[in-house]
């Protein structure tokens, strides 16, 4: 393909480069510069669909990189879409990284964007970062199998992450018996860091977000999920294997909008293992970074519990999905079951917003969530909350108790970094951090009454 580029306009602060075969205009990019930033930004990119898959977009990027240099800038920025997830999985491709979601008003409609840029001179991050990309089953490898393969890759070129999983050797456990369940303390000291994270809006936004590609260690590399996460070895683990899947965006923390990927995670990670969620106000490290986990399944008291004949009480069932409330475990503990991961993502969604309507809320009313697919069936066990964390946190000195539940607490594993905590938490304690952090059952049972009533 014959190409030119032109550029137009005089305009200081706008400029144009159009490409040209034969003769004819089969592209543009449009660069405008912000001075109070000192940014150069990419309002606009477009081709005739005649040149799609030419490498078109590619080169006139290129241009507008050429001219950012031209003007010593090291940065492009770009906003797109949320739902242009076409032209987000191209531009990520070619090295852009989304750090923020803003809403942009048009006329009357306001659509959401992402806004983001690429550092100039420097490789793809992507590419470095990516150790191998998931092709969705279709060779003989499955995820987890890739998992575990990245796991002990990491292990031999991260030394940070070695260490975590030394360390992970030398931690104690102990089993109490509560009324009618039990959990198991697990102390942790390196746990303390995300025990105590200041998880308040302020900070997230002061704080280096470490899921971020650009904040990312050295050595860390991911599986490639989707063209849109990136499966990562969490290098303070809880378990023998422990991951987070960490979306390739700065976007926020929610599930509502990514049910069907947390699904479609619990499949490909297959039977033996679970994904986990925390909500942005109940567990979840990095609130304003999009993620999930992975554990291998068998390490959370409550998976006994939910095998048990008689805890189980199934509440009523909708659209083929089963909807199940725990008997005596000291909490709010729902389960969904379903063959079809769409109807079990819909009543999901269903359940989410009569918690939201009867509490108020307009953000998502805060959940803990593990799921897992097993002999065929999708099953989410969700943890409604009531709040995060215990007042016993909140107390001095000695009356402290540090536990920030989260999901792998819920489950019924208590993280205690502070070894004090570990020899005194008893069952009085236990029951009562589950009975102040959990939805009340009455709120719950709601709930369950609209969800049967909707149509
Ligand atoms: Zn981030």
């Amino acid at each position: 393909m014959e190409g030119a580029f032109l550029s137009m306009f005089d305009d200081p602060f706008t400029r144009v480069f159009i490409a040209e075969t034969d003769g004819q205009i089969a592209g543009y990019v449009r660069l405008s510069f912000n001075r109070d930033e000192n940014r150069l930004y990419v309002p606009s990119l477009y081709f005739l669909p005649d040149f799609q898959g030419q490498g078109m977009g590619r080169r006139l990027l290129e241009a507008a990189e050429e001219y950012a240099a031209e003007k010593s800038l090291d940065e492009l920025w770009i906003g797109v879409m949320v739902k242009n997830r076409q032209a987000l999985v191209f531009y990520r491709k070619v090295g852009f990284q989304f750090v923020r979601e803003e809403p942009f008003t048009m006329g009357k409609t306001t659509v959401s964007h992402l806004i983001g840029y690429k550092k100039l001179g420097k490789n793809t991050q992507l590419i470095q970062k990516t150790y191998i990309t998931f092709d969705g089953g279709k060779s003989l490898k499955s995820l987890s199998r890739l998992c575990l393969e990245l796991l002990s890759e990491q292990k031999k070129t991260w030394e940070d992450l070695r260490e975590g999983y030394k360390l992970l050797k030398n931690i104690r456990e102990r089993d109490v018996l509560c009324r009618g369940f039990f959990i198991r303390l697990q102390q942790n000291s390196e746990r303390i860091k995300s025990s105590l994270a200041d998880v308040g809006k302020k900070s997230a936004n002061e704080r280096r977000c470490f899921l971020c590609l650009d904040h990312l260690p050295e050595s860390q590399r991911g599986i490639l999920y989707q063209n849109d996460y990136l499966i990562l070895c969490n290098p303070m683990p809880v378990f023998s294997s422990h991951f987070t899947i960490s979306h390739l965006d700065h976007r926020r923390q929610t599930v509502v909008e990514h049910i069907d990927t947390f699904l479609q995670l619990m499949s490909d990670f297959g039977s033996g293992w679970m994904v986990l969620y925390n909500g942005p106000q109940c567990g979840a490290s990095a609130p304003d970074h999009l993620h999930f986990q992975a554990i291998p399944s068998g390490q959370m008291p409550v998976e006994k519990e939910i095998r048990g004949k008689k805890r189980p009480n199934l509440m009523t069932q909708v659209g083929g999905v089963s909807l199940y409330r725990l008997r005596d475990v000291g909490r709010e503990v729902i389960i969904l079951e379903g063959d079809n991961p769409m109807a079990v993502g819909g009543v999901f969604k269903g359940f989410l917003k009569a918690l939201g309507e009867i509490l108020l809320v307009n953000e998502e009313p805060m959940i803990n969530i593990a799921g897992f697919h097993k002999k065929r069936k999708y099953c989410l066990v969700i943890f409604p909350r009531r709040k995060h964390r215990p007042g016993a946190f909140f107390k001095e000195g000695d009356a402290q108790v540090v536990v920030s539940p989260g999901v792998i607490d819920m489950g019924g594993v208590f993280i205690t970094p502070v070894e004090k905590d570990f020899y005194r938490l008893d069952a009085a304690l236990a029951e009562a951090i589950y009975g102040e952090v959990s939805l009340e059952g009455e709120i719950v049972e709601r709930a369950i009454g609209a969800l049967q009533q909707s149509p």
